[in-house]
């Protein structure tokens, strides 16, 4: 499933959002503008669109280590934290020798 072009634009209302695995990409400019979003949840496996968390300010993204999300959000210079540092989602999370092997997390300090 895609979250459409300007799906959510200028929600300001939007504080954040949790991507399901289900979704396969965001497209162009989906949450452009929502100003109020201050957290998003991205499985790795998501395709991210061009534009689309321009201008949320306050925003910062929740990936794992990948190529995808991470890379992603140091591109559009948006903050990035593993999925482990969002408590509520970090059910299943497995740590071996400190690091989580589902998002890469780092727990060893
Ligand atoms: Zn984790």
């Amino acid at each position: 499933m895609t979250i459409g072009d300007n799906a959510f634009r200028s929600c300001e209302k939007l504080e954040k959002i949790i991507i399901p695995d289900s979704v396969t990409s965001i497209s162009w400019n989906a949450f452009m503008n929502c100003t109020g979003l201050k957290s998003a949840v991205i499985p790795e496996s998501v395709i991210i669109g061009r534009g689309t968390f321009s201008g949320c300010t306050g925003l910062t993204i929740y990936g794992c280590s990948g190529e995808n999300v991470k890379r992603y959000a140091e591109k559009e210079k948006i903050p990035f934290k593993y999925i482990c540092e969002y408590p509520q989602n970090s059910a299943g999370h497995d740590y071996v020798n400190g690091i989580c092997t589902v998002c890469g997390a780092d727990d060893r300090n």
